[in-house]
């Protein structure tokens, strides 16, 4: 058997390597990231059931302008913050039952990788140094993420990509090294004293964790431009080896009163808020209640009515369900192979209750 994950099958000889994109840790874990990282625990328990060692490596990006922007704002300093932060979040992973992952790097620890991706994208002639930074020549990957230029524009410019930048070629460059302005964190390079880009923070990371053509990369769909796509094109640009990626997971996003759940527009649903009241299992319940791709907007009504079903199902998986439950294992698990049908698993594992319930709630981590 073969995991299939968004309609690409991903047979694996060896071991599995998977990157999951982790949090900027400036804020209190939210819903929307919760669901990011439950969904892609799952496809590395589902992987690890088909006998496949899987390497998991979760970046901490604690080199980034939210971070450095939160920790002015509170007056504290940004390394304190993210330390801070980033114990929070680790908390909130393990009582999700979100499992460790193998590596978890963060980019103030990368800084050196960074500026030697940044010397080696000069040296392939993919990027050119200007005023202290250093710009990847991306002109080409808004069109190669299937993105209209406009479109590109606007969203670079939303998530910190500086399009107006008076020292790029092109507006759709992107810093992979950038000069520190005052009071920012900095670090000595060539160029001066800098601080490493996001994105660049993230194919450091992997590359130096993972290396290159790893099989399963994850984070929420709202990474899928710019992040994503500029950390491909970092990592295929310097190393030749394309696709970066062999398949992507993107979580769909999570929305609360119809807008997304985000710390810039406060519009927030703590993890540890919903704790406090829910167990666990059925906060884990809720989130794979669903094809992992869509958005769906948060309501505390079906999260009471997941709690409740949990009950149900913990009732149901300790009946004895003999050769039925054994028979509908077998369907329930093929159906998680098949781009992770939790809710077909979950529904042919309750008729069936028992062995067949265990199993896949184990995999789901809902019991
Ligand atoms: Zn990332």
């Amino acid at each position: 058997m073969t995991l299939r994950i968004d309609g690409r099958v991903l047979p694996v000889v060896g071991k599995a390597r998977v990157y999951v994109c982790g949090i900027t840790p400036y804020d209190t874990t939210h819903l929307g990231h919760a669901a990011t990282f439950v969904w892609t625990d799952v496809a590395v328990r589902v992987l690890r059931h088909l006998g496949v060692p899987v390497e998991v490596c979760r970046n901490i990006t604690d080199v980034d302008d939210p971070l450095i922007e939160e920790a002015r704002r509170r007056g504290v300093d940004w390394r304190s913050l993210a330390t801070q932060q980033t114990y929070r979040f680790e908390e909130d992973m393990r009582r999700l039952g979100v499992q460790r992952p193998t590596y978890e790097p963060k980019s103030h620890d990368h800084v050196d990788d960074v500026v030697t991706l940044a010397e080696s994208l000069i040296t392939v002639g993919a990027a050119y140094a200007r005023n202290g930074s250093v710009f990847f020549r991306g002109a080409g990957v808004a069109e190669r993420a299937g993105i209209d230029r406009v479109t590109a524009l606007r969203t670079s410019a939303a998530r910190g990509g500086r399009p107006d930048d008076p020292d790029k070629d092109d507006p759709l460059d992107m810093a992979v090294w950038q000069r520190s302005e005052p009071g920012e964190p900095s670090w000595e390079s060539p160029w001066g004293a800098g601080r490493p880009g996001w994105h660049a923070e993230c194919t450091a990371m992997a590359l130096a964790n993972l290396g290159t053509g790893i099989d399963l990369h994850g984070g929420g769909a709202d990474l899928i431009f710019p992040h994503h796509a500029y950390e491909a094109a970092l990592a295929e640009a310097v190393t030749g080896v394309a696709p970066f990626a062999r398949s992507w997971m993107h979580v769909g996003t999570v929305l609360y009163r119809g807008e997304k759940i985000a710390k810039s527009t406060g519009n927030l649903v703590f993890v540890h808020d919903l704790l406090e009241r829910f167990p666990a299992e059925a906060i884990r319940l809720l989130i794979v209640d669903r094809d992992w791709r869509d958005p769906w907007d948060y309501r505390e009504d079906d999260l009471a009515e997941a709690a409740e079903r949990l009950q149900r199902l913990r009732a149901l998986a300790s009946r004895d369900g003999g050769g039925a439950a054994e028979r509908a294992t077998v369907v329930a698990v093929d159906a998680l192979y098949d781009d992770l049908d939790a809710r077909r698993a979950l529904a042919v594992a309750a008729e069936a209750g028992g062995s067949a319930l265990k199993t896949v709630g184990g995999l789901l981590g809902v019991l």
